[in-house]
């Protein structure tokens, strides 16, 4: 069976990033002016020549934002419930070369976690883990859900891929989204972002999105770890995985986020520096290229670029974060997976985001609808 890998291979990353660097002002025209765009208008929107256009393409992917979901945000809260992990990305503070005090919550911990997210307002978890097959696997994700499942309208879950079967009992116990970001699309460079462990093999990896397809699950969330390539030639590959997903998956729906890698001394040097105005235009690109998408902001980023960019084709972000296991109800903040940079509380974000008169949506709206669908048939 055809998979992304099969497509991807087709390509070669020189020669794409060389592409979108020659695409010309007129292009850009063209890709602005059109109602559908293509994978090579795409490219003009994250070209050099799409940045004296920058202004055009933040009014049309705001129209296009509010078009599709209105002015609103959803808000969502990750819930870290292990740092365990057998992997080595060179980048990430959970390495398992990292000797940092390892923590996997057991029941009443995540419980005590629950109801100190409970008391914040959420409806939405994302639940996050690192990747450790024994400790925090299929098994231990399984129970999680059940445990969690009562106290919230949406589970979503970035944690280690799966098979499609696993997929589908996920899915059965009532998990609604999964994020799986590649990192990085450049097969030849991957190894040496992830030496050891599962997630040194690239094409299990980037096959994930497709069992996720087949296992039916309801939204499927891709991205890159910015920073580590060349931005505009990872957004091309995550743009052109997403469109291969929607053809193929076509019930599910797509999301895609934006982390970024930033300069902290003495943690890991990103290689290429991805500026606001770069990270911008990144955004603005894929609101233009597709609309259906979900656009996810997290809280990486400053209050002043999140009050900034979220109206110009954010749909989804998160607030209030803490990225540690047990982060809420003890308030530690050590042994983080990555800084959290806007840490202002939930209440707050939310009052920031009301003043621009947008509406905080604490529901995943496409699940409302679902279940209400549902609740009418019966
Ligand atoms: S990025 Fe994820 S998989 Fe890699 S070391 Fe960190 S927690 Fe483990």
């Amino acid at each position: 069976m055809e998979t992304f890998y099969d497509v991807h291979r087709q390509y070669d990353w020189e020669e794409v990033k060389a592409s979108i660097l020659a695409k010309t002002e007129q292009d850009v025209l063209v890709a602005l002016g059109k109602p559908y765009r293509n994978i090579e208008d795409f490219k003009a929107l994250v070209s050099p020549a799409a940045e004296r256009h920058l202004e055009e393409m933040a009014k049309l992917s705001q129209q296009l934002t509010q078009k599709r979901f209105g002015k609103t945000i959803q808000f969502y809260v990750p819930l870290y419930l292990s740092n365990d992990c057998t992997n080595q990305c060179v980048y990430c503070g959970f390495n398992s070369n990292n000797r940092v005090g390892r923590v996997t919550l057991n029941h009443d911990q995540i419980i005590e976690e629950i109801n100190a997210i409970k008391a914040l307002g959420f409806e939405h978890i994302l639940l996050v883990t690192g990747e450790h097959p024994k400790n925090c696997g299929f098994k231990y994700l399984k129970e999680a859900i059940r445990l969690i499942r009562p106290h919230f309208h949406c589970i979503s879950a970035e944690v280690a891929p799966m098979s499609t079967e696993e997929y589908r009992t996920m899915y059965e116990e009532g998990l609604y989204a999964v994020y799986i970001y590649q990192e990085t699309y450049s097969q030849t460079r991957y190894p040496e972002y992830h030496p050891g462990g599962v997630k040194a093999n690239f094409r299990y990896r980037l096959e994930t999105p497709d069992r996720l397809g087949m296992a039916g699950i309801h939204k499927i969330g891709l991205g890159c770890l910015l920073g580590l390539e060349d931005w505009r030639t990872e957004g091309f590959f995550a743009a052109m995985h997403i469109r291969y997903l929607e053809k193929k998956y076509w019930k599910s729906k797509y999301s895609i986020s934006f982390p970024r890698l930033r300069h902290f001394p003495g943690s890991f040097e990103p290689n290429y520096l991805v500026t606001d105005r770069n990270l911008l235009q990144l955004i603005l690109a894929f609101r233009i290229f597709d609309q259906e998408l979900e656009l996810s902001l997290s809280t990486r980023e400053t209050p002043v670029f999140r009050d900034n960019v979220f109206s110009l084709g954010i749909t989804l972000m998160s607030a209030g974060s803490k990225t540690v296991p047990g982060g809420y109800a003890k308030q530690i903040s050590e042994v983080e997976q990555f800084a959290v940079i806007d840490n202002r509380p939930a209440q707050v974000v939310r009052e920031a985001i009301e003043k621009q008169g947008y509406e905080v949506i604490w529901k995943d709206w496409d699940q409302s609808l679902q279940f209400n669908f549902l609740n009418h048939a019966h």
